[in-house]
């Protein structure tokens, strides 16, 4: 059975004092559980002293973004070897802040998803509509377009050797989930496309929901058969949400592999 898998994205939240509270009381709240794998992804700065925490817990280390580039003339840039060095073992590729707010295009998304699997990461691909796409009736055609991009580029047996999230950019740090049923059409859509390259590697992929998953909805969603987890924005920066969240996960083994 695969597992569930839970990533707490802090974003651009904490400082060295905060994170370590913070820490503190989510690994107090961690079971050792093989059906999930719990993932933390604090901002740069902060990923040494995070996977010192994390050290000898079953939690794991992750980085919220990743050159496409390996080394050299890069000013600000992160290559995905320094993110292996430091520790990490996933990476947000395709976040839907990155695109809106910092430009990133399918095909730079792409580069960077490759350049994660080349050197070892995990990449988790968030894909994703706008409210409009939405209304539009379009949502299945966007993530679609997507993820095709990065088959394209990257070719599909790497594509499935990363992580999809599902991330419904109207749901983001808005208070608004999609429902259950809507995350699940939408999860179901995108293992469908996948199996059309390869069946067994659609059914082993993880496909997590991101968009305001608390405490209060996390059962809900991670009971539907093609939710296998969640990437948690807010909530991550509460312990007692991310452990209940982190429960839910638990409480929710298998999907449909
Ligand atoms: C996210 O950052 O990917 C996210 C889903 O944020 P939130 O849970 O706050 O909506």
């Amino acid at each position: 059975m695969k597992p569930n898998l839970v990533i707490g994205n802090w974003k651009m939240n904490g400082s060295q004092q905060t994170n370590e509270v913070l820490l503190r009381a989510v690994l107090a709240g961690q079971k050792n559980d093989a059906h999930l794998e719990v993932v933390i992804c604090p901002p740069f700065p902060y990923l040494a002293s995070v996977a010192a925490h994390l050290q000898h817990s079953n939690v794991v280390l992750g980085a919220q973004n990743v050159s496409a580039t390996t080394h050299g003339a890069f000013t600000g840039e992160v290559s995905a070897s320094m993110l292996r060095d430091i520790g990490c073992r996933y990476v947000l590729v395709g976040h839907s802040e990155r695109r809106a707010l910092f430009g990133e295009t399918d095909e730079a998304v792409a580069q960077k998803f490759v350049a994660a699997i080349d050197h070892g990461l995990i990449p988790v691909l968030c894909v994703g509509e706008t409210l409009d796409e939405r209304r539009a009736g379009i949502t299945n055609g966007v993530v679609t377009t997507q993820i095709t991009a990065v088959i394209k580029h990257a070719g599909i047996e790497k594509l499935t050797r990363g992580v999809i999230a599902y991330e419904p950019v109207w749901a983001i740090g808005t208070g608004e989930t999609a429902s259950p049923e809507q995350a699940q059409a939408v999860h179901r859509h995108i293992r469908g496309k996948i199996g059309v390259y390869d069946e067994q590697a659609a059914i082993n992929l993880q496909i997590l929901y991101g968009g305001s998953v608390k405490a209060d909805n996390a059962q809900a969603i991670f009971s539907q058969p093609d939710i296998d987890g969640g990437l948690i924005g807010g909530a991550s920066l509460d312990a007692a949400s991310f452990t209940s969240i982190c429960d839910a996960a638990r409480a929710n083994p298998g999907g449909t592999a």
